[in-house]
């Protein structure tokens, strides 16, 4: 009787597609959805935050004091965590991303073990499916080269590199032939895809809208200085969804200095306005309470923000990590005034959001995902979320939505 392995995944979605790739490369051990009847559990960790890492831990205790199961760490935390983690005897193994298709071989082992490998690896890896999902996860590059001056993913996921895009495009045709219509390119900085190989974003997605079945290409977070006049070109394509999320981090011009941005909050507007006009929804992501971050550029930074045609936002009160730059800047803001100031931001994009769905008439474009209760969950074009009442199964179904109601938390329809 083979063993029983979960995965459980935290982070981003480069860690939802390599979590897939260990679940595909698995033949000595069956996969379970149900936690507690696990004998072994995977985690694929995430370390961009403090909360990140006290999450893994705590769901650690959770399974030790629960099932019991066997604990084997990896993703991001393996690097920052995983060494403490072996020594104090609460994961039987640790090992790095590049080691993943190692997978049987690795939970297998007897003896505790720590492998990080390779942390410029290339991943050649093709899946078939994503298990429990209605649109795939497909990762086009990993790595990053900024140096942002709060952050520690450049010492976690490696230099920026690309995947080789034969392998992508095979990919992503052998997932549209399993019914897959809607893919999101995703990375650690999705935008610097193809520097070494001489592509780029743009010519890649060009060339996925061509595969048939390919309905709909969505994208991870980019750079504002990554939309390049060549992507500019494929802005009013059918294919590309009609939301992009742009990462900012600030939009105070001193704050984006401290925190060693490369964007400037001046062509960030000029940008998001030629987005917007073109009817865009647009996503930032954001980070409050960074050291240096004054009432004065706190209150400019708020005035710019409202300034701004935003609809989305993924955004976090600063967390410091140990061996960044950031973390030995003063003054330190209070993590009290950092959370007050997330609800803040949080409050003005919620009512952007809001009047940006009220402003848009035509019919949705929705794929839907999930069930929920009495309602389908499923998103449109710009990427906001919709509840359905059908009383057909309307799970993996692209629904095309003419008549709905508009209400502050999100849209509702009956179909
Ligand atoms: S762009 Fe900046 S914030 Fe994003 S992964 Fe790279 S260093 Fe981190």
């Amino acid at each position: 009787m083979k063993k029983k392995v979960y995965f459980k995944t935290f982070g981003c979605r480069t860690n939802l597609y390599d979590s897939q790739v260990m679940m595909s490369a698995l033949n000595e051990f069956d996969i379970t959805e149900y936690e507690e009847e696990a004998d072994v559990v995977v985690i694929n960790s995430c370390t961009v935050t403090n909360g990140a890492d006290s999450h893994v831990r705590s769901y650690i205790s959770q399974v030790e004091s629960s099932s019991g199961a066997k604990i084997f760490l990896t993703g991001c935390g393996a690097h920052t965590k995983g060494e403490k983690l072996l020594e104090q005897g609460r994961v039987s193994g640790v090992f790095g991303q590049s080691e993943k298709l190692k997978i049987d071989e690795l939970l297998s082992k007897e003896e505790p073990f720590y492998e990080l490998g390779d942390l410029n690896y290339i991943d050649e890896s093709v899946v078939d499916d994503f298990v429990g999902k209605s649109r795939a996860f497909i990762k086009i590059q990993e790595g990053c080269n900024f140096r942002c001056s709060y952050c520690i993913i450049p010492y976690v996921r490696g230099d920026a590199r690309s995947m080789s895009e034969d392998k992508i495009l095979e990919q992503i045709a052998r997932l549209a032939r399993n019914g897959f219509g809607e893919f999101i390119l995703t990375g650690t900085n999705v935008g610097s895809y193809g520097q070494k190989t001489d592509s780029s974003i743009a010519a890649l997605m060009k060339k996925i809208s061509l595969i048939r079945g390919v309905r709909r290409i969505r994208l991870g977070s980019v750079e504002p200085i990554q939309i390049s006049d060549e992507f500019k070109e494929i802005l009013d394509e059918p294919w590309l969804e009609r939301h992009l999320h742009i990462a900012l981090q600030h939009t105070s011009p001193q704050m984006l200095k401290y925190m060693n941005r490369r964007n400037v909050y001046k062509q960030d507007r000029e940008l998001f306005e030629l987005l917007a006009g073109k009817g865009f929804a647009i996503g930032t992501d954001f980070i409050t309470g960074h050291p240096g971050e004054s009432k004065e550029l706190w209150d400019e930074a708020m005035k710019n923000v409202r300034d701004l045609p935003l609809t989305h936002l993924h955004a976090f009160t600063y967390s410091k990590r140990d061996n960044t730059p950031s973390a030995t800047m003063k003054p330190e803001v209070n993590g009290k005034l950092a959370k007050e100031r997330l609800h803040e931001l949080e409050a003005i994009v919620y009512e952007k959001n809001f009047a940006f769905r009220k402003a848009f008439r035509d019919s949705l474009d929705v794929l839907i995902e999930s069930q929920k209760d009495d309602y389908f969950v499923g998103y449109d074009q710009h990427f906001n979320k919709i509840l359905i009442e059908s009383d057909e199964d309307l799970v993996g179904n692209w629904v095309n939505i003419q008549k709905y109601e508009v209400k502050e938390e999100c849209n509702y329809a009956r179909f």
